[in-house]
């Protein structure tokens, strides 16, 4: 790994972190490659919650953001700690468990990031957390449809909205569709406008 890299903020679901938005920086070259652990590739329901985050996101950009490659087998996608990792060796989206964080935190993105923008993200979900597929309407359990998009808007470059209904809103409101979640486009463009 080179010199200077260093971790991005560390994004909580359900919690307003701090960071910069502005000084922000997209992905170099899109769309960027990404895996999802066996828990995800082999259950129905989790695939099509991922394919409809990635749709989502790919029709608010106008553009693919997200190749994904299939499953990732290579063991543990960070090397260290799940807090705080030595590097991430791939862009894997996969549920942990157990989970490192207070039970209330349905997901964690942690974004590797070198001087020119991201080079590695992985998305965490909480492996011990009862999610619910689809959208979730008339249930009290969280949608993981909506928490794949939340935390992909993370991976993407976005921070927390204190619009509840935007996608990036903190907490994981229930209620309502994915569709119906906006987003900031002009930060989005920013973000997926390479170069
Ligand atoms: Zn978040």
């Amino acid at each position: 790994m080179s010199h200077g890299w260093h971790l991005g903020s560390l994004f909580l679901f359900f919690f307003i972190t701090a960071c910069g938005g502005s000084g922000h920086l997209g992905w170099k070259s899109l769309p960027v490659p990404i895996y999802a652990d066996a828990t995800i590739m082999n259950s129905n329901q989790a695939m099509s919650d991922l394919q409809d985050a990635f749709r989502y996101w790919h029709q608010k950009a106008g553009k693919q953001i997200f190749d994904l490659r299939g499953e990732w087998t290579f063991g543990a996608p960070y090397s260290g700690s799940p807090t705080k990792p030595d590097a991430i060796l791939g862009n894997v989206i996969f549920f942990q468990n157990p989970w490192p964080y207070p039970g209330r935190y349905v997901g964690m993105t942690t974004v590797q990031n070198s001087d020119n923008g991201p080079v590695a993200a992985m998305v965490m979900i909480n492996g011990a957390n009862p999610f619910c597929n689809g959208d979730c309407l008339h249930d009290r359990r969280v949608s993981t449809r909506k928490t794949f998009a939340h935390e992909l808007g993370h991976f993407i470059g976005l921070n927390h909205n204190d619009d509840p209904r935007d996608i990036m809103y903190p907490d994981a409101t229930p209620g309502g569709t994915i569709s119906e979640l906006k987003v900031d486009e002009a930060t989005l463009r920013l973000l997926v406008s390479e170069g």
